[in-house]
């Protein structure tokens, strides 16, 4: 194999990590660099291309082009957290003013509200689910940049990337897409007209809750691309070689992963629209899911994220949390472990989240175990 994404599908790349061979010892895996110097040239050149580990780290460079080549992208820069990833993408635009989803990951919306205007941009949050919402806001704002999760936590909200990226190009704008919850593997953001795509990389892409990366892949190197490297550069906002490692590692296995999740989150979801002590599930799989349409077209598989909304409120939700026993009550989601989650409690007042509602982040446990474990925790919780 060489470095070129084709004719090899992703899933093979990912599997042989590009296919690299350390050429000294003939390493089938690849080798951890933590040199953060380099020897320079006698003439005081660095041709290796590395000079200083901050922006220069061979593990990393080769984590990035496997997340470049699993998204179809010319280039991809990974960030010490999917926040620093995302913040740089901002931050390297020239004031201005962003349209982004109102159903998003709670700690970056309130970024956008609350920090963003200290950069000088002024955030509209918007239903990227409603189109012509979408083009109303774009006349209004005139925005450089529209920012959309798809599917959006923690509703699962679907935005339709290629009619968006249509909209946002038609007046000068650049589409972003916080990919996270869809992966590499069921969506393909810049194929279908996405400027950038981003990833929390702590999540599926590592996927065994042991390292907090983020990561950024573009289309065309162009100068806001080059704005953020050197951001990224300049201000730290780095990955370590180790975790860049790790990320490596578990994107040898991604594919296979989330296929695994997604058919389990599925399973699991369908039966339990029939439960009893469950209100209304949200997967975008469903073909009640307002988002089902999109989600068919735009994505290869559903993702392994559900929703469920709890029969007696709140108090009984937070009931069901505290009876699971192999479900493990946590935040974050991707990991081989599964978990849940009372959202509500967590994002506050600003929210869209309703109080009755309950996360679940399918792993890779058998789908029947995950399931007998929370039917006894919803009917623990109705009758105590
Ligand atoms: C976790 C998450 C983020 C933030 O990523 P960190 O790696 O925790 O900084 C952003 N977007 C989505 C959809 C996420 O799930």
């Amino acid at each position: 194999m060489n470095d070129t994404p084709r004719p090899y599908s992703p899933r093979t790349l990912a599997a042989q990590a590009l296919g690299r061979i350390e050429p000294h010892t003939k390493a089938v895996v690849p080798p951890l660099h933590v040199s953060t110097t380099y020897l320079r040239d006698p003439d005081n050149a660095y041709r290796s291309g590395f000079a200083y580990g901050r922006p220069d780290n061979e593990t990393v460079r080769h984590a990035e082009s496997i997340v470049a080549a699993l998204e179809g992208a010319k280039a991809a820069l990974l960030f010490g957290a999917g926040m620093a990833a995302a913040t740089a993408a901002i931050m390297a635009l020239p004031p201005g003013r962003i349209i982004a989803s109102q159903v998003m990951y709670w700690a970056l919306r309130d970024w956008l509200v609350r920090e963003a205007p200290r950069f000088g941009h002024s955030v509209d949050l918007v239903d990227t689910s409603d189109l012509d919402a979408v083009q109303a806001a774009v006349r209004r704002d005139r925005p450089a940049l529209v920012w959309v999760e798809t599917p959006g936590n923690p509703l699962w909200t679907i935005s339709d990337i290629a009619a968006i990226a249509a909209i946002a190009h038609a007046a000068g704008a650049r589409l972003a897409v916080d990919s996270t919850v869809a992966t590499p593997v069921f969506t393909q953001p810049l194929a279908l007209g996405a400027d950038l795509v981003m990833h929390s990389a702590s999540k599926y892409l590592t996927g065994h809750s042991d390292v907090i990366a983020g990561a950024l892949a573009v289309a065309v190197e162009d100068e806001w691309w080059s704005r953020i490297a050197a951001l990224r550069a300049r201000h730290g906002m780095i990955l370590g070689p180790f975790e860049a490692w790790l990320l490596m590692r578990g994107l040898r296995t991604l594919d296979v992963r989330v296929r695994t999740q997604s058919a389990s989150a599925a399973a699991i979801a369908a039966r339990l629209v029939e439960h009893p002590a469950v209100a209304d599930v949200l997967y975008p799989g469903l073909p009640g899911h307002p988002g089902h349409a999109v989600a068919a077209a735009q994505m290869t598989g559903f993702g392994a994220m559900a929703s469920i909304r709890v029969s007696g409120g709140e108090n009984a939700a937070i009931a069901t949390a505290a009876a699971v026993h192999l479900w493990k009550r946590a935040t974050s989601l991707g990991g081989v472990e599964s978990l849940i989650e009372h959202r509500a409690s967590i994002e506050g007042p600003a929210s869209p989240c309703p109080p009755d509602l309950l996360r679940l982040s399918v792993g890779l446990e058998h789908p029947d175990d995950l399931y007998a474990d929370l039917d006894s925790a919803l009917r623990a919780a109705q009758n105590p």
